[in-house]
């Protein structure tokens, strides 16, 4: 048997009426930028999320920069969040020339660990980063108190946790401002690259959209400092058509990943776990185990791709290597980055092959 790790094919065969049809549209419209499907999209993400604003944009890491570019984050200020998440993460803060100030993860959802935040807090801090990893949001309860407090700001990068939920609400409906990527192996993705940010203060939003159009008032007039970050127009009519199927994907998500745990619950490894007040969008299936590279290679051997996200914890990458961190620093970022390995997933794998999976595990 030859698995297939995401199914995108397989996906858009599934619905390519339907996408055929929209991509076509826009191309005898030839409405190439912001084109009325933008906008169409954008109200759809609005009603799915529950958020007052949804914006789209180039992609998930420019939804990071609208949404510190919209909070006024400055050289020297400072942005708490994880060291075990992709590089965009703390890329974007470091970009903006901010400092990434690192916390050590939860041992079991892998987030940022809210009782390690506090002590990180300076006067330099602005805003708490929390990453919904694998698709499961951070505690935010417990971060939402600590920004309270401290008067903070919350940024979620949502990149893979489109449609999870934190006390029944998105994550894109959590924090001053969530983004989430379209990249197309995201839980939601488009043909490309595409992303959105979203937040419930209009003002925030109308920076944003501004932002995002190189911080135009109106057209050749421009208020602020921004960038070209808008979503091509045929990029939005394929996720609308895709966000029409997508609670059925995501319960689908959920099915696969309570039959990868059934199946793979008495051998030895450690399986995902979901906080009681969360849903997980599903965008990874990830466990950890003792000898990562011989499992992974006897599972190639037997055609089932898998992936590491993430080998090595952003503390320890040499872009950051001027933070001065050091091996050891985040010790539960380091031990989990070297055992962790991302089996298939998709909304579509079958019992047969999840099975297959588990049984190739224990040979
Ligand atoms: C994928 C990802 C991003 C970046 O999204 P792009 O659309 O690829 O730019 C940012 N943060 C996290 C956690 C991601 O997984």
């Amino acid at each position: 048997m030859q698995i297939d790790f995401a199914k995108l094919q397989y996906q858009y065969q599934l619905y390519k009426e339907e996408l055929d049809q929209a991509i076509h549209k826009v191309l005898n419209k030839s409405n190439y930028i912001m084109g009325n499907e933008v906008k169409e999209l954008e109200e759809n993400l609005q009603t799915f999320t529950g958020a007052k604003h949804a914006i789209t944009c180039s992609s998930g890491t420019d939804a990071l920069l609208l949404a510190m570019m919209a909070l006024d984050i400055k050289p020297d200020d400072e942005i708490i969040t994880t060291p075990f998440t992709f590089i965009a993460t703390a890329e974007t803060i470091a970009f903006l020339g901010a400092k990434p100030v690192f916390v050590d993860i939860d041992e079991k959802t892998y987030n940022i660990d809210p009782s390690k935040i506090e002590e990180k807090i300076t006067s330099k801090t602005k805003a708490i980063m929390p990453v919904s990893l694998y698709g499961q949001p951070a505690d935010i309860d417990a971060i939402l108190a600590i920004a309270d407090k401290h008067n903070l700001k919350i940024i979620i990068d949502g990149a893979q946790s489109f449609g999870s939920t934190f006390n029944g609400r998105t994550d894109s409906n959590l924090g001053d401002i969530s983004t989430t990527s379209f990249f197309p192996a995201k839980p939601l993705g488009c043909f490309g690259d595409g992303g959105a940010v979203f937040t419930n203060n209009d003002a925030l939003a109308g920076k944003m959209r501004s932002l995002r159009v190189h911080g135009q008032s109106k057209r050749y007039h421009h208020q602020y400092i921004g960038m070209g970050g808008r979503m091509d127009t045929i990029q939005c009519a394929i996720v609308d058509v895709k966000l029409k199927h997508y609670a059925k994907d995501l319960a689908l998500r959920q099915e696969v990943a309570e039959k990868y745990t059934q199946t793979l619950k008495e051998k030895d490894l450690v399986l995902p776990f979901v906080n009681e007040k969360a849903s997980s969008a599903w965008a990874q299936y990830s466990v950890r185990v003792q000898n990562r590279d011989k499992l992974q290679a006897k599972l190639k051997e037997q055609g089932i791709p898998t992936a590491v996200h993430y080998p090595m914890p952003l503390h320890l990458q040499e872009a950051f290597s001027y933070l001065g961190y050091k091996r050891g620093d985040f010790p539960l970022s380091e031990v989990v980055s070297n055992e962790i390995i991302s089996l298939p997933m998709n909304p579509y794998l079958s019992n047969d092959e999840i099975s297959y999976i588990g049984k190739a595990i224990s040979n």
